[in-house]
């Protein structure tokens, strides 16, 4: 019995949820659990959308996370959830971030992180912009984020005259916002050092046994209310009741629900006819979102050769291979994997390595973490820009976006809820994010009942 009884009670109540990720088994779950009717629609053959452990190929039972991988300490509605399903949670990356970064002749060496250097000093860099930001209560529709948000990383970097040192950090952040300084908001730079968790200095975990354990065991709660490989199609509101269309194997069908969740990634949603149409507002603001260009690689090798006491296990880099850290420290067996995520256009620079030379001459690009030659055991690429379910890693919002159609994205229309990574303030581009975005709309949707009974 999923229905706990909540000061909410949905019983008799029907809902469609659309996409089987942590967005939409959140909203899932608390609806479930409040006894309404839920049928969740997921198009892929598994749950979890953006959140995928591979175990496929690799040596001594090892995995490493395709998608969506490090839990912060701040994380508390993945971490609830986490504990609520009795999955234990590993820190990883103790010693943090440090940087690759090329010396005056181009070659690449470790640098730690220093008060007077990189993202420390990026954050004092912006200190100004921050004050703004915050008198605006880091508002979105403020005039002052507005004027901000006008403007790309790179603009504000010419303007300030930016050293080279200055420049490199903000590209190595293509790792972290899946843009490059030329297309990403400077808004996007300034809201994420005016929150409490600075880029790389935050306690990091991964769940034991791999992330998909979590939507696995929320789908495993659901049963059979899940319902893979069907697609929604298209979404009509008619009066009371709400119509939709979906798609399984080819095989069309209608359902009449009283609500729908929409937790799809805006650039699927976009493509799912709704009636009466949504708001102008709210639909440019759906339409206008970009999506981040995203490659990440896992390479498993005999041995971790990048192992040693002096220096950390994660690197943010501009380096046309990215970011890269260790993927599996905490898992057993003499072999190693070591996790690539190339953002922005370092996404294009790992294709085309990889067109060139091969998974070798990506790893060769790696000599300065002591990479000399070893073979790998095992690879996986996944480019997530090329995924037709997510078409993108995570939402960007880039310098043509106008700020102030952002909150649109989160915006109740009539029975329809929206929720998904990109609709969150807090923790957008994070797993967070997404659950939080589910228990948003979850709630969003009792309230309406309720209001509407009174
Ligand atoms: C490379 C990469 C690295 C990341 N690293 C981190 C990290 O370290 N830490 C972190 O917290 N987050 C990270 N993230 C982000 C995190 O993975 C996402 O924010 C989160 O998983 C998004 O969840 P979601 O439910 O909003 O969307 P999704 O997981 O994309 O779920 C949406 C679901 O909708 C389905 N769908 C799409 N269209 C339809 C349709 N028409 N009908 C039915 N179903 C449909 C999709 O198949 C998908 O399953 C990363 C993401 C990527 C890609």
């Amino acid at each position: 019995m999923l229905s706990q009884g909540r000061a909410e009670d949905l019983t008799g109540v029907s809902i469609l949820v659309a996409g089987a990720g942590l967005a939409g088994l959140a909203a899932a779950r608390d609806l479930a659990r409040a006894g309404a009717t839920v049928i969740v629609v997921e198009a892929r053959p598994r749950v979890g959308g953006r959140v995928w452990t591979v175990r496929e190929g690799f040596a001594d039972n090892q995995y490493a996370e395709a998608g969506g991988e490090m839990i912060d300490e701040a994380h508390e509605a993945v971490k609830s959830l986490a504990e609520a399903y009795r999955l234990p949670l590993v820190r990883v990356l103790k010693s943090g971030f440090a940087f690759a970064r090329p010396d005056s002749q181009g070659r690449v060496n470790i640098v730690k992180p220093a008060a007077n250097r990189g993202w420390a000093r990026m954050s004092r860099e912006l200190q100004e912009l921050i004050r703004l930001y915050r008198l605006a209560e880091r508002r979105w529709d403020s005039p002052i984020s507005a004027a901000i948000g006008r403007r790309s990383v790179a603009e504000w970097l010419n303007e300030r005259g930016a050293d080279d040192e200055l420049r490199e950090t903000a590209a190595g952040l293509r790792g972290f916002f899946l843009a490059d300084p030329e297309e990403l908001s400077l808004l996007a730079l300034v809201d994420q050092y005016s929150s409490d968790s600075a880029t790389g200095a935050n306690r990091m975990y991964r769940i034991k046994g791999g992330n998909d354990r979590l939507p696995e065991a929320m789908a495993a709660e659901l049963g059979d209310r899940v319902q893979l490989g069907t697609e929604l199609m298209a979404i009509s509101q008619r009066g009371r009741r709400v119509r939709v269309a979906l798609r399984n194997k080819r095989l069309p069908s209608q359902i009449d629900v009283d609500y729908v969740v929409s937790a799809l990634p805006a650039p699927l949603l976009r493509r799912v006819p709704i009636t009466p149409a949504l708001p102008t507002r709210q639909h440019e603001a759906i339409e206008q979102l970009e999506y981040g260009k995203g490659t990440k690689t896992l390479l498993q090798f005999p041995k971790r050769f990048w192992v040693s006491r002096l220096q950390p296990r994660a690197f943010g880099s501009a380096q046309p291979h990215g970011a890269v850290w260790d993927a599996n420290e905490e898992q057993r067996g003499p072999s190693g994997i070591l996790s690539l995520l190339a953002g922005g256009s370092a996404s294009d620079q790992t294709a085309h390595i990889m067109a060139k030379q091969g998974i070798v001459g990506l790893a060769r690009t790696l000599d300065w973490l002591g990479y000399r030659g070893e073979p790998i055991t095992a690879s996986t690429q996944v480019r997530w820009e090329s995924d037709i379910w997510s078409r993108g890693g995570y939402a960007v919002f880039d310098a043509s976006f106008d700020p102030a159609l952002r909150p649109w994205l989160a915006q109740p229309n009539g029975r329809i809820f929206f929720a998904g990574e990109h609709t969150s303030l807090t923790w957008q581009g994070y797993m967070n994010g997404a659950v939080e975005s589910g228990q948003r709309a979850a709630a969003e949707l009792a309230a309406t009942h309720r209001l509407s009974k009174e």
